[in-house]
């Protein structure tokens, strides 16, 4: 939902910290001069320019919930800027939700408004992205299946509540592991924090980043309990890793 939540004047909304302000969960991938975003969040916009986006070679998708997609309609600058379509990936269920959720771009109604120039790709095993090897991380969010992606030595994973062991064997030997940890309380949909942290103890990535963090944790008191590997992450957060 974002920090602050609208409409709440909890500790964490009302903290002046600026740590403590978070746009929904989206992660730009820099590599070989190419920029690759995960997530179109409904603050895609701001998150671009705040990133200094100049250029948009390629989407991925986790899944297809609201806070993760609807913020699609704004690749069409690039589109505009780099004379060309955006590549999507994403898993074949994903895909679908997004032909439903963006009708108005595949229905080919003729339109003086300009249309996202995508062209959608399905996901359904590693590949080649770019010069990068890209693995799909098939977890399960409540129900429903969700993709992270591992390049190199770091790895994504939002919006989980279970990683089969046939996922944790792609997940070894991580240099950075940024993953769901909403809150305290468990969620039927999502991983919490203790949750999160014995996935981390499983699997040993040399440092984790907890994200998808909700208004119960705030940034400087969580960050006080959690073991010095282990950190929130916040907006704007740059890491290194080899791809
Ligand atoms: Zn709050
Ligand atoms: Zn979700
Ligand atoms: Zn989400």
């Amino acid at each position: 939902m974002g920090v602050p939540t609208l409409g709440c004047h909890c500790a964490v909304c009302e903290s002046a910290d600026p740590m403590d302000k978070r746009m929904r969960p989206s992660v730009l991938l820099e590599y070989g001069g190419r920029c690759v975003v995960i997530d179109t969040t409904p603050d895609f916009r701001s998150q671009a320019m705040r990133a200094k986006l100049d250029r948009l070679d390629a989407l991925l998708y986790t899944h297809g919930h609201a806070d993760h997609i609807l913020g699609l309609d704004d690749v069409r600058p690039y589109n505009a800027k780099q004379r060309s379509t955006v590549p999507i990936y994403a898993s074949s269920e994903t895909l679908a939700t997004l032909r439903r959720q963006f009708a108005y771009i595949f229905e080919g109604t003729p339109t003086f408004s300009s249309l996202p120039q995508i062209e959608l790709r399905e996901v359904d095993g590693p590949f080649d992205l770019f010069g990068a090897r890209v693995i799909p991380i098939p977890a399960l969010h409540g129900p429903s299946p969700v993709l992270g992606y591992r390049l190199g030595d770091v790895a994504y994973l939002t919006d989980f509540s279970l990683v089969p062991e046939s996922s944790k064997a792609l997940l070894q030997g991580l240099d950075h592991f940024i993953l769901d940890a909403l809150r305290y309380t468990p969620h039927p949909m999502h991983s919490s924090v203790e949750q999160s942290l014995g996935l981390v103890e499983e699997l040993k990535p040399k440092h984790a980043w907890f994200t998808h963090i909700c208004h119960d944790l705030g940034h400087a008191e969580t960050n006080a309990k959690l073991p010095p590997h282990v950190r929130l992450s916040y907006d704007g957060l740059k890491l290194e890793g080899a791809i």
